[in-house]
């Protein structure tokens, strides 16, 4: 991070840093309450997803509001325009590429807002666990061919 940030701009930084992880907890807790097995920041997978499974090429990705640039929620800050519109244009550019190579290799890749975890907890977590059993489904079927 750069030292130019103004200490609002870091405070602001480091709280959607912490709202999106602590989200990611809550829904890791109950996805392993409910019999789910994954990985958490699989670093040696492309993008280092927050939660994987690679038996059944899974991955999930937990995309921060603001960073990266949720239609809803996402804000450019006013400071450091340029930092910023470079640092954000460059963290979308990377969604869709790693989006890309997955889907290409055919895993099975889910993105989640922050904010659909924020509006609708069970709902989300409901969303991850049927998108789970269908990856796994559809890769049994891939194989008996
Ligand atoms: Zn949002």
């Amino acid at each position: 991070m750069s030292d130019t940030h103004t200490p609002e701009q870091r405070k602001r930084n480091m709280q959607a840093i912490k709202s999106r992880s602590k989200l990611e907890d809550r829904v890791c807790k109950e996805l392993w309450k409910k019999g789910i097995r994954y990985r958490k920041n699989v670093k040696k997978l492309k993008g280092t997803p927050d939660l994987a499974i690679q038996k059944h090429k899974v991955v999930i990705f937990i995309d921060s509001c603001f960073f990266h640039c949720c239609p809803l929620h996402g804000n450019m800050p006013k400071n450091n325009r340029e930092y910023w519109e470079r640092k954000l244009n460059r963290n979308i550019e990377r969604d869709v590429e790693i989006s890309k190579w997955y889907i290409e290799k055919n895993w099975n890749i889910l993105r989640v807002w922050e904010h659909e975890i924020k509006e609708d907890f069970l709902l989300t977590v409901d969303k991850l666990i049927t998108f789970i059993e269908e990856s796994k489904k559809s890769n049994h079927k891939e194989k008996k061919h």
